[in-house]
């Protein structure tokens, strides 16, 4: 069983200055409960199985999204993505493989009537909520000796190994150790290879506004993107960090994601480094996690902390340039957030008037019970602070919910001014959801009405 805090009875907060003592004293932030069953899934990420699969998709010399015009044969993005498909089928009959296809017309770096696959394949989880795992299998390279992109062709050899084989082999290689895990999910896990990302994230985009017209539920999108080189074109080398991009404001669900990330990876991976960066991406760069941010799902791209930009959209993008066990110590990084996540119960539905001032001088924090919770997990830390400092962990069996069919807890003498605060729900494994803060949501700038001369 793993191991967690003590859950603080709710009752115990509400009355006393005393307790308030005791709640900072139990509240500076610890380290989340380890699953040794997730433990087991992470140590099974195998550098060499991804360096095979990679071998596998380099030697189609390029996964143009536009090469699909040439048809099936022994290169371009057909035979990538019946390699991937297969190769997901292989793993695992529990992984339901398919394509994921749209026909495009013409427009801007797409020339021609093409249809566009993305591959995917899904481990069903207990609950239809799901979580994404991704990487984008398509290519592109500049001509050797030419500055530009020449959008009307697509026999330029483009390996894409780290561009983004890396990406797509971490994505197929987490698809195998949970399928293989043994482990039943809460969440419905998908690991999807996408495709027309280099060509303006078009794969990622139809997927995600189909999902939204659905009204599919998904709870986070982890998007691997040249991901697998440690040595900088700069000479500095770094094997040890990687980085979490997420999108403004400093309270969207996608940051949570980022801090959660960092989170779970301390004691999963030790002494690898996972560095949130509060931004979108890359400046002047994209991925395929901002397609799905722009249908208002939640998340992140991961990259390398050292990038080499001479090797990307050339030729030169080799298989050499792919460091294998930074490549899979990012995997694990990955895999123990999405592990834990779809083992949790659901984020908490909260809404931020629902932080309030007690008597007058507390934080009265009340959130909707999360179905399968056995604790929360109320967090909170300076209004000017970048990540969660304190937390007090608070046993649902003793939440009492009031007329609104809300629960929650009374800090007392705390301001709800000074401090951004949040709540995780906490399931009976010790698996932890995301935190849902207590944030207005971002102002809308409205023109000012014209008035009339006077
Ligand atoms: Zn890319």
């Amino acid at each position: 069983m793993p191991r967690r805090p003590r859950p603080v009875a709710a009752a115990l907060l509400v009355s006393s200055a005393l307790t308030l003592g005791c709640a900072l004293q139990a509240s500076a932030q610890t380290a989340p409960s380890v699953d040794p069953r997730i433990a087991e899934l992470l140590a099974e990420v195998s550098p060499e199985r991804m360096r095979e699969y990679l071998e596998v998709l380099v030697g189609f010399e390029q996964r143009h999204t536009m090469s699909v015009l040439d048809g099936p044969g022994e290169t371009g993005i057909v035979p990538a993505r019946e390699y991937i498909l297969e190769t997901f089928r292989g793993f695992s009959p529990l992984l339901q493989a398919e394509l994921d296809c749209y026909d495009i017309r013409p427009v801007q770096r797409i020339r021609q009537e093409i249809e566009l696959c993305n591959v995917m394949a899904v481990l069903p989880g207990t609950s239809p909520r799901r979580i994404y795992v991704s990487g984008h299998y398509d290519t592109v390279a500049r001509r050797p000796g030419e500055p530009g992109f020449d959008w009307d062709r697509w026999d330029n050899p483009s390996p894409g190994a780290n561009d983004d084989g890396s990406g797509t082999v971490l994505t197929m290689e987490l698809a195998r150790v949970f399928a293989q895990s043994g482990i039943q999910f809460d969440a419905t896990l998908v690991f999807i290879a996408l495709a027309g990302e280099e060509e303006g994230l078009i794969g990622a985009t139809l997927h995600a506004q189909n999902a939204a017209a659905h009204s599919v539920v998904i709870d986070a999108v982890f998007n691997h993107d040249i991901i697998g080189n440690s040595t900088g074109g700069n000479g500095i080398v770094d094997s040890r960090t990687v980085r979490v991009f997420s999108e403004d404001p400093m309270d969207s669900m996608s940051r949570q994601m980022a801090r959660y990330i960092r989170r779970m990876a301390g004691p999963y991976v030790p002494g690898h480094v996972v560095k949130p960066i509060a931004r979108e991406d890359r400046f002047g760069r994209g991925g395929d996690h901002t397609a799905f941010n722009r249908f208002g799902y939640t998340g992140v791209r991961f990259s390398e902390a050292r990038e080499n930009y001479s090797m990307q959209h050339t030729d030169n993008d080799v298989i050499e340039g792919v460091d294998f066990e930074y490549l899979a110590r990012n995997a694990r990084v990955s895999g123990a957030a999405v592990a834990s996540l779809a083992l949790a119960p659901p984020i908490p539905e909260l809404s931020a008037s629902w932080l309030g001032r007690g008597d007058g001088y507390d934080a009265d924090i009340r959130w909707r019970p999360s179905p399968g919770a056995t604790a929360y997990r109320v967090v909170w830390r300076e209004a000017w602070g970048p990540d969660w400092e304190h937390e007090i962990y608070v046993d649902a069996a003793g939440l009492e919910p009031d007329r609104g069919a809300r629960v929650g807890i009374t800090l007392p003498d705390m301001s709800i001014d000074g401090y951004i605060y949040g709540v995780a729900a906490v399931g009976p494994g010790g698996h932890e959801s995301f935190v849902r803060p207590y944030v207005r949501p971002p102002r809308v700038v409205r023109p000012v009405p014209e008035r009339g001369g006077n």
